[in-house]
């Protein structure tokens, strides 16, 4: 049996139990926090209204309109990204149009999933996972696909990206496929729930009409709020959808809220103060650092980990030229088992790293590079405890000596 860590701490009175021990988390979200975000997060609730509330939460949408790089319209909503997500795609498209969905991973069949759910139909672009989209295959099959789908009566309206593609660890490239649907007069919605704070997003430059992310991966804040970057193209169509998928959820409601209440009462229901001031903390952190230097901290914290795990017969999945440091999707070393690596890692070394999602599930890990996970001590500990896994599997330390 394995000396577990963990229960070391079992003797705490708090009804928080296990809970109550901290997890190192080196996964792709959620992240632990810095301490003034934890801080601000349990200082007092405040009401989500008021002079005083209005100008925490415009300082909060400043920041990340510099994040996101726009000129225009950041909004705040509680909840996960998945739910940010849904909302953009309803309150842009109507029912009955299409959507197409450029899928190479793991999150490009859910947005297939979630658009299928929503009652509108989705033409799909598919790339293998961990390989970027040639952008001369998109354009003939969007070439192909679009009259089909407006002579079957559902015409496409727009694109779905994924940014950051989490189950491979890839960065779609942006600047390439939306200028293709812009090319084909398609509105772009991007998913950049693992990408916004972990490397440059340039939300106007590059076309994004609706853009959403959350406060609890590359920001570094606690979950609970979502962003949403939507541009004056996007409120446009979202103005004009025929479509009602309900109220809450339709991004009609939050632009009523912010230009008639905007000087009270910015939301439609309320928001949590403490998740608002915890993502507004993480965002002064961020840009008190400089966006520069953040996002070299996280590169830095990407060569390091894969340099040492490359010495251990770990190489990245995916294509390097296409990886985001954001986080390092890795090979499963044939010999070992990444179940049993994993736990090992988490019950003796207290740290946790993700395994594959979907089809990668048994043959891929996945460490995170945001928030603490990539300060040095958390990249030593990652390194030395695989070290430490080896020599108790009796295993050697490479199994590819000197090349790939
Ligand atoms: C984490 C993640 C999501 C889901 O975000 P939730 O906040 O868990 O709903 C969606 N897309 C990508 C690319 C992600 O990494």
């Amino acid at each position: 049996m394995r000396q577990s860590r963990l229960s070391d701490h079992n003797d705490t009175s708090s009804s928080l139990g296990d809970f109550s021990v901290t997890i190192r988390m080196m996964i792709p979200g959620p992240v632990e926090a810095e301490d003034n975000v934890l801080a601000a997060i349990g200082s007092q609730t405040q009401p989500h209204y008021g002079a005083q509330w209005v100008e925490l939460h415009s300082k909060t949408t400043s920041h990340l309109k510099r994040l996101f790089n726009t000129q225009h319209d950041v909004l705040l909503m509680p909840g996960a990204g998945t739910l940010a997500i849904e909302s953009a795609l309803t309150s842009l498209v109507p029912r009955g149009n299409s959507i197409v969905v450029l899928n190479n991973g793991f999150f490009g069949n859910r947005t297939a999933q979630m658009i299928e759910a929503c009652g509108i139909h989705t033409l799909q672009v598919k790339a293998p996972w961990g390989q970027p989209f040639d952008p001369d295959d998109v354009r003939s099959q969007l070439k192909e696909m679009l009259p089909q789908a407006e002579a079957d009566g559902h015409a496409a309206v727009a694109m779905a990206i994924i940014h950051h593609e989490t189950s491979t660890g890839m960065l779609n490239s942006l600047p390439e496929m939306t200028a293709i649907a812009k090319e084909f007069g398609l509105a772009v919605i991007v998913d950049a729930v693992a990408s916004l704070g972990g490397v440059p997003m340039k939300m106007d430059e590059w076309n994004i009409d609706v853009c959403v992310s959350v406060a609890n991966k590359c920001i570094g804040a606690p979950p609970g709020i979502a962003v949403i970057g939507v541009s004056p193209h996007a409120w446009e169509l979202i103005e004009a959808n025929p479509s009602k998928h309900g109220w809450y959820l339709d991004l009609r409601t939050w632009h009523w809220h912010m230009q008639n209440w905007g000087d009270w009462h910015p939301t439609p229901s309320t928001i949590s103060s403490n998740n608002v001031a915890a993502l507004l903390t993480a965002l002064e952190n961020i840009e008190s650092k400089g966006f520069e230097k953040h996002f070299e901290s996280i590169e830095w914290a990407a060569d390091c980990l894969r340099e040492g795990m490359a010495e251990l017969g770990f190489h990245l999945f995916p294509d390097p030229a296409h990886a985001a440091p954001i986080i390092s999707a890795m090979k499963r070393r044939p010999d070992i088992n990444s179940a049993d690596f994993r736990d090992y890692l988490l019950q003796v070394h207290n740290l946790m790293i993700a395994g594959g999602l979907g089809e990668l599930k048994a043959d891929v890990i996945r460490v995170g590079h945001m928030g603490r996970a990539k300060e040095p001590e958390y990249i030593e500990a990652l390194l030395e405890a695989t070290r430490a896994y080896l020599d108790e599997m009796d295993l050697p330390y490479s199994i590819y000596p000197k090349s790939r």
